[in-house]
């Protein structure tokens, strides 16, 4: 072979970097290592800044010319590295047996280029990696926290081993990108195939449960939570609090808390929104002033406090806090915190007080805003502040059907039936649509969930019959469909039976027909609750004897004996 590279090679000033990257092709086609070396050498000394290019072509020849460790110092040395590097160095590694040096390279490539994730990972699979332990774990990391669970499942189920921390990673994959259910399934899967548990795995599973509302889960992931003797951790007992809360069992929540070695102050906001979004402003106010003398409140504390004021209907306790927020802890109220004082003016029938503190707070006021203040016109039948806010709310959303039904409800209310039928019109014209409702149940360990007008469920002929039944017995007992809850221009009987389709009253027939008469009917629905579902529950609960706890999106409604804590406020 007669290549050599002469070594006197001409200063830089003539030498341009195309002449290099020649020059190191050449030394690589040849294997010629030491020559290469002395071109590398060169380039040092004249301080070439070498390209991402040229820098490949250096791994490269040192990866073909068995100098691992060369190439290996040229990876290290580039700020950026691209795909070609790290195939290069991967490849080098297993051509030379060094194969568990090549999967080492995997999850840092991983970690440094999480944008070429799907590149690597067709990389991976062509060398038949990437079920290997070591690189599919980093990889079901990569696509499990960038949201795409199809493909961390489809790593998954490659791997030849589940461990703990693979198990955790596609479960909390699941439950972060709010497939609570799934990440349910996958877990009682793996549970059965004897997966082992670690405390990220339960907050995970925690959290997708309270999603849920899904108490029997939970009580069996607590099960579990016991038996693993990971109690003391704090995280792992706040979540334990938030999901007993979120999932009606109060009593339970505060079991938690009372047994806790040690408590931060998110425990105690835990707790007390819990309450708060119980409606039990007393249990909030008393908690607060116990939890003033052991750790120092903080916004999110007078969030839940606030809320758990204006929830309750404790309006002058909470007007107090707001005062003692400010004034003597010295914390700036934040949007929410207006909200609650709003909130809390709006429920006491002070309504024009409460639209002074939305003009003249340092804050845009949010449709929420607007929102919880046309409650309170409905409520106190404020008609014009009404129509002026329900005005200010279609500004800021024109396309939320919802807005449109609560101003109809103000004007059904005050029996002015022609603006009813000119929103409806507008409704109409606008071509305007609710999200369609969704109530979901838990029984016997199972979750039914149920659309609006469903006639999907295999038992759907019995449950109609059944909110038939039921319909008949509560309008004895002084139930009257609530006919301005519908906006589509129907008769009056069409209307009726809309109002008997919406998904919570089919949850709560459902329950009826499937549980014992002792037990309390638990429903979580996705929107709001409208007024005619809240009136049907109360009389339910009344006729029936039977409690029920419905969470919506807002809070929850714990309805016995014919009233719920709401106060019909909500
Ligand atoms: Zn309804
Ligand atoms: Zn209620």
């Amino acid at each position: 072979m007669s290549f050599r590279v002469c070594d006197s090679i001409p200063p830089v000033a003539t030498f341009g970097l195309a002449n290099y990257d020649d020059l190191l092709r050449g030394c690589t086609c040849r294997r010629a290592i030491k020559e290469g070396r002395i071109v590398h050498a060169h380039m040092i000394k004249c301080h070439i800044v070498t390209s991402v290019r040229l820098a490949n072509r250096l791994l490269v020849m040192y990866v073909k010319g068995g100098s691992l460790e060369d190439a290996r110092q040229v990876l290290d040395g580039m700020p950026q590295r691209d795909v070609i590097s790290w195939t290069a160095m991967m490849s080098g590694y297993s051509q030379n047996g060094r194969s568990f040096e090549a999967l080492e390279q995997l999850p840092r490539m991983l970690r440094t280029g999480q944008d070429h994730g799907r590149q690597i990972h067709s990389l991976a699979v062509k060398t038949n990696f990437d079920s290997h332990m070591f690189v599919g774990s980093s990889l079901l990391d990569m696509y499990s926290k960038a949201g795409e669970i199809k493909d961390a499942r489809r790593v998954f189920n490659l791997l030849p081993h589940r461990d703990v921390v693979s198990c955790t990673a596609i479960i909390s994959g699941y439950a972060q990108s709010g497939l609570d259910e799934e990440a349910l399934e996958v877990f009682q899967q793996l549970h059965r195939e004897g997966m082992e548990c670690n405390y990220v795995t339960f907050v995970s599973l925690l959290t997708a449960v309270a999603r849920l509302a899904a108490l029997d889960f939970g009580r069996q992931v607590h099960g579990l939570v016991i038996r693993s003797e990971l109690l003391s951790y704090v995280v792992l007992d706040n979540s334990l609090i938030d999901m007993y809360s979120k999932c009606g069992s109060l009593k339970h929540s505060r079991r938690v808390f009372d047994n806790m070695l040690e408590r931060s102050v998110i425990s105690w906001n835990t707790m007390l929104t819990g309450y708060s979004k119980h409606g039990l402003g007393r249990e909030v106010v008393q908690l607060f002033k116990s939890m003033s003398r052991e750790v120092k409140p903080n916004g999110v504390t007078f969030l839940a406090v606030l809320s758990g004021c204006s929830h309750g209907g404790l309006i002058d306790e909470g007007l107090d806090i707001f005062g003692y927020m400010v004034s003597d802890q010295r914390l700036k109220p934040e949007i929410g915190h207006y909200g609650c004082v709003i909130d809390l003016l709006g429920r006491a029938g002070r309504i024009e007080e409460a639209l002074d503190v939305m003009k003249n707070m340092p804050y845009e006021p949010t449709s929420a805003l607007w929102n919880s203040l046309l409650g309170a016109c409905r409520l106190h039948a404020k008609i014009s502040i009404g129509e002026f806010v329900a005005q200010k709310l279609l500004d800021i959303e024109p396309g939320n059907a919802s807005n449109y039904v609560i101003l109809s409800n103000i004007y059904a209310a005050s029996g002015r039936w022609k603006d009813v039928a000119r929103v409806r019109e507008s409704m109409k014209l606008k071509k305007l649509t609710k999200e369609p409702g969704r109530s979901s149940i838990q029984l016997d360990k199972f979750m039914h969930i149920f659309f609006s007008s469903d006639r999907s469920h295999p038992q759907r002929k019995e449950i109609f019959d059944k909110i038939t039944e039921v319909c008949e017995r509560i309008k004895e007992a002084g139930y009257a469909p609530d006919l301005s809850c519908v906006l589509h221009d129907v008769d009056d009987e069409q209307k009726e039976s809309i109002l008997l389709g919406h998904s919570e009253k089919l949850a709560i027939a459902f329950g009826l027909m499937r549980s014992a008469g002792h037990e309390s009917i638990r429903i979580t629905k996705n929107l709001r609750i409208c007024i005619d579902c809240h009136n049907f529950a109360k009389y339910v609960s009344d006729v029936y004897q039977r409690e029920i706890s419905l969470r919506d999106n807002s809070r929850f409604h714990l309805v016995a004996g014919g009233t719920c804590s709401c106060g019909d406020y909500w």
